[in-house]
């Protein structure tokens, strides 16, 4: 079981791609979907392998990212 979860709130979201570059285990990615902003917004592909470690949050300038740690 993952020990964290993204939450992405994909409307803010600028597809910089920071977060996706940030994640070392390659959870994230840019969506193929596009937000009212028209930008495609990253999205959690392989959320089973995220740990918590909230460096996609840190990284994301616009802080449209949260962490949720399992417990
Ligand atoms: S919290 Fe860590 S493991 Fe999970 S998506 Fe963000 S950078 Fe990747
Ligand atoms: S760092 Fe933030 S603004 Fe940039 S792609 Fe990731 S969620 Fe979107």
């Amino acid at each position: 079981m993952a020990k964290g979860r993204v939450i992405i709130e994909a409307e803010r979201c600028k597809e910089c791609s920071l977060c996706v570059n940030a994640c070392p285990f390659g959870v994230l990615r840019i969506s193929s979907s596009i937000n009212s902003r028209g930008f495609h917004p990253a999205e959690a592909a392989h959320p089973e392998k995220c740990t918590g470690c909230r460096l996609c949050a840190i990284m994301c300038p616009d802080v449209v990212i949260t962490v949720e740690r399992a417990s």
